[in-house]
C-alpha cells in the first residue's frame, strides 16, 4: 500500500506540528509521523514539565520570605509524587489536545518510526507513504557520556519519571538543563553538587550572567565544583560515585543527572536512502529556507543544530509553510536576536550578542551599561539576592545589540525588550520611555 501527500513530516513535536497545522490551513493535504507522544520534547519532557518544576521550587524560594512579609507559615515538606501526577496529568491533557488539533487541522497522524526509502517514499511499520515534500524535525535527545558507568546517572527523560525526590544529587554540566534541574533539586531540599568541566556555567552566555548565577546559586547552597571531567561512575552500598580524571570523587549521591547536551534524532531515518546529508554530530544543515541538500526536503528545530527551543521550532515550521502553501515568496526565520530565558534560581533573560562577541565584531565602538542592585522584594528580610543588568551597545547611536538580566522577574522582562531591539532600538529609545515603577525592569530604562 502506499499513500500520497502533499506533505510528510516526521517528528510530532513543536516545530512539526506548528508546520503541518500551517501548512494544511492552506489546503496542503498532510500526514504527521510520530513514535512517541505528540507535543515532542517540550511538552512531555521538556519545557512544559520543567517550568511546572520551576513553579514548585519557586514556591519553596518565596516560603523563605514569608515571615518578612508577616506570615506565620511552616512548611510541613513537599509532597513529590503529589505534583508528579498533577504533571502527568497536565501533560496528558496536553497530548490529547494536540491530537484533537491535528484531527481538527485534517492532519493523519502516522503512529510509528519513519525511515527514508527514497526521497519521496518514508516507510512506517512497513507502510509506505509517498508525498511531494518531505520535512525531518526529528529533535533530538539527551547524551550520556561514553564513560564506564556512566548508564547508573539518568537524563533530563528519566528526571520527569522520579516518583521522589533524592535527597543527595550530583548534576553534570553546565549548560541549561544542568542550571535549571539543579535550582529544582536544591530549591526542594536536595543537597545540590553540580560538576563543571571549565571554571564556569552557561558558558555561552554573556559572562556576567554565568558569574552572577554561579555565585547566586552557591550561595542558595548548591556545590559547584569546577574543572571535574568525569572519567567513571560506580555503584557503592552508600550510593553513587563519580570519579574525575583527575583523581578526585564526588558523592556518594542517590541520583547523578547528566546535563551534557542533546545529539539530533537521526539514527532510524536512513538519511542516506534519500540522499540527505548530516554534519559529523549528525545535524541535517539547512540553508535559510530550511531547504537541506536535497531539493523536496527541509529540515527545521532541533536536528539543524540551530539554537534548540521550542519557539525558534515553531516559527520556522509556520514560515516554511507560508512560504511553500501560503504564496509568502521569501519567508523565513531571521535567527538572529532570538531572546530565551533560563529557569534557573534566580532566572536570567537574555538577547542579542554577548559584550565578548560585541567587541569582537565592533572594537572600541561598544560601550557597556550595567547596573546591580538587590530588588525591593528583599527589603524587609535578611535574605537577599543581587539582580544584574547589562546593556551593550554600539556606534555613535549607541544601537542596543544585547541585554542581558539575572535576578527577580527577569523571565518575563526579556520579550517586550527584544521587540525593541528588533525595531533597532538605542540607548535614547530606552532612555527616552517613562519606567515602570516600583520594578525591577525599570533599571533598564534608567542605566547611566
Ligand atoms: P521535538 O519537540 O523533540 O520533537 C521531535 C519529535 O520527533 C519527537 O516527538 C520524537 O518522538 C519524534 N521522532 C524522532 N524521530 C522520529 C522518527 N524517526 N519517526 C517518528 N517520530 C520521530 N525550549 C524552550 O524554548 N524553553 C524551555 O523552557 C525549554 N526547556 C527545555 C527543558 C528540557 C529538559 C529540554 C530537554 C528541552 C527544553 N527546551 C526548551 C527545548 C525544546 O524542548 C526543544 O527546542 C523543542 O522541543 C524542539 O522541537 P522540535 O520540533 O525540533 O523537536
Ligand atoms: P547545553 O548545550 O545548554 O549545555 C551542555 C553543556 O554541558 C555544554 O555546553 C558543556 O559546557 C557541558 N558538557 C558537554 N559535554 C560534557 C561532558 N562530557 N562532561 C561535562 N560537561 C559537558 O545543553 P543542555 O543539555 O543543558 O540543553 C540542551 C538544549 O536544550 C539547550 O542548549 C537549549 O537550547 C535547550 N534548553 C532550553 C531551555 C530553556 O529555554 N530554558 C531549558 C533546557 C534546555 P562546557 O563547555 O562549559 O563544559
Amino acid at each position: 500500500m502506499l499513500d500520497r501527500f502533499d506533505l510528510l513530516v516526521i517528528g510530532g513535536g513543536s516545530g512539526g506540528i506548528a508546520h503541518a497545522r500551517r501548512a494544511a490551513e492552506y489546503g496542503a493535504k498532510v500526514g504527521v509521523i510520530e513514535y512517541g507522544p505528540l507535543g515532542g520534547t517540550c511538552v512531555n519532557v521538556g519545557c512544559v514539565p520543567k517550568k511546572v518544576m520551576w513553579y514548585t521550587a519557586s514556591h519553596a524560594y518565596h516560603f523563605a520570605h514569608a515571615a518578612d512579609y508577616g506570615f506565620d507559615v511552616a512548611v510541613n515538606g513537599h509532597d513529590w509524587a503529589a505534583l508528579k501526577a498533577r504533571r502527568d496529568s497536565y501533560v496528558h491533557r496536553l497530548n490529547g489536545i494536540y491530537g484533537n488539533n491535528l484531527d481538527k487541522s485534517g492532519i493523519t497522524t502516522i503512529i510509528g518510526t519513519a525511515s527514508f526509502v527514497d526521497a519521496h517514499t518514508v516507510a512506517v511499520e512497513g507502510v509506505q507513504y509517498h508525498a511531494d515534500r518531505i520535512v525531518i524535525a526529528t529533535g533530538g535527545r539527551p547524551i550520556v557520556p561514553n564513560i564506564s558507568g556512566a548508564d547508573l546517572g539518568i537524563t533530563s527523560d528519566e528526571f520527569f519519571e522520579l516518583e521522589e525526590r533524592p535527597q543527595r544529587v550530583l548534576v553534570a554540566g553546565s549548560g541549561y538543563i544542568a542550571v535549571e534541574l539543579a535550582g529544582v533539586f536544591n530549591g526542594l531540599g536536595s543537597e545540590t553538587q553540580l560538576v563543571v568541566r571549565k571554571d564556569s556555567i552557561i558558558r555561552s552566555f554573556d559572562s556576567m550572567l554565568g558569574e552572577q548565577l554561579m555565585e547566586a546559586m552557591q550561595k542558595d547552597g548548591v556545590n559547584i565544583n569546577t574543572r571535574v571531567t568525569p572519567s567513571s561512575v560506580e555503584q557503592t552500598d552508600d550510593g553513587l560515585i563519580l570519579h574525575a580524571q583527575d583523581g578526585r570523587m564526588f558523592g556518594p549521591v542517590d541520583c547523578l543527572l547528566w546535563a551534557v547536551g542533546r545529539s539530533p534524532n537521526v539514527a532510524s531515518l536512513e538519511l542516506g536512502n534519500a540522499g540527505v546529508q548530516s554534519d559529523d554530530a549528525g545535524f541535517i544543515p539547512t540553508d535559510d529556507f530550511q531547504q537541506t541538500n536535497v531539493e523536496n526536503i527541509f529540515a527545521l528545530g532541533d536536528v539543524t543544530g540551530r539554537p534548540a527551543l521550542t519557539p525558534v521550532a515553531i516559527a520556522a515550521g509556520r514560515r516554511l509553510a507560508d512560504r511553500l502553501y501560503g504564496g509568502m515568496d521569501g519567508r523565513h526565520l531571521d535567527y538572529k536576536l532570538i531572546p530565551t530565558v533560563v529557569f534557573s534560581h534566580p532566572p536570567i533573560g537574555t538577547v542579542g550578542m554577548t559584550e565578548d562577541a560585541a567587541r569582537a565584531e565592533y572594537g572600541d565602538a561598544v560601550k557597556v551599561y550595567t547596573s546591580g542592585f538587590t530588588p525591593m522584594y528583599y527589603a524587609l528580610g535578611d535574605k537577599k539576592q543581587r539582580s544584574v543588568m547589562k546593556l551593550v551597545v554600539a556606534g555613535a547611536d549607541e544601537r542596543v545589540l544585547g541585554c542581558h538580566v539575572i535576578g527577580e522577574g527577569a523571565d518575563e522582562m526579556m520579550q517586550g525588550f527584544a521587540v525593541a531591539m528588533r525595531m533597532g532600538a538605542t540607548k535614547a529609545d530606552f532612555d527616552d520611555t517613562v519606567a515602570i515603577h516600583p520594578s525591577n525592569a525599570e533599571e533598564l530604562v534608567t542605566m547611566r
